[in-house]
């Protein structure tokens, strides 16, 4: 199969992340299997607001023929709506953080805390690929 790659470098994994202090350094494997992650993150988030949307969608369509209802009816599905919108606002919020994690990757500054621009650390972004922060700057930042 002919590659339709035109980058210089063939490799796809020269990507090096940092390491904090005491890691070992990542592999190829370990590289790959964040970018993997990311990517999956991207394209689940993206459903889910297309979910969360047409949800939307069909709520605000109730909406509008809904003269006469029970008032009860029409709190509940206000309550349905505003779930909805908190659904699509994470999701919206997530997917934003995915697709800087992997601009990030793509551009190699992936792994650096973008607050103090020390390594993240190989566990945090193992189980948490979306991380761009360290602890230390996320905590301060969750406190303010
Ligand atoms: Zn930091």
């Amino acid at each position: 199969m002919a590659s339709a790659r035109t980058k210089d470098d063939p490799k796809a994994t020269a990507i090096t992340i940092p390491v904090a202090e005491g890691d070992d350094p990542w592999t190829d494997e370990e590289v790959e299997e964040i970018r993997q992650e990311l990517m999956a993150d991207i394209a689940r988030m993206e459903r889910a607001i297309e979910v969360a949307e047409a949800g939307l969608a069909d709520l605000f369509e109730e909406g509008t023929d809904g003269a006469g209802r029970d008032p009860a009816d029409v709190g509940s599905s206000n309550f349905e709506r505003d779930q909805e919108m908190s659904l699509a606002q994470n999701a919206r919020d997530m997917l934003e953080q995915a697709q800087l994690a992997y601009r990030m990757f793509e551009s190699g500054e992936y792994g650096t805390c973008e607050t103090c621009g020390q390594p993240i650390g190989k566990d945090r972004l193992q189980v948490f690929p979306r991380a761009t922060m360290c602890v230390t700057c996320k905590q301060r930042e969750e406190r303010r």
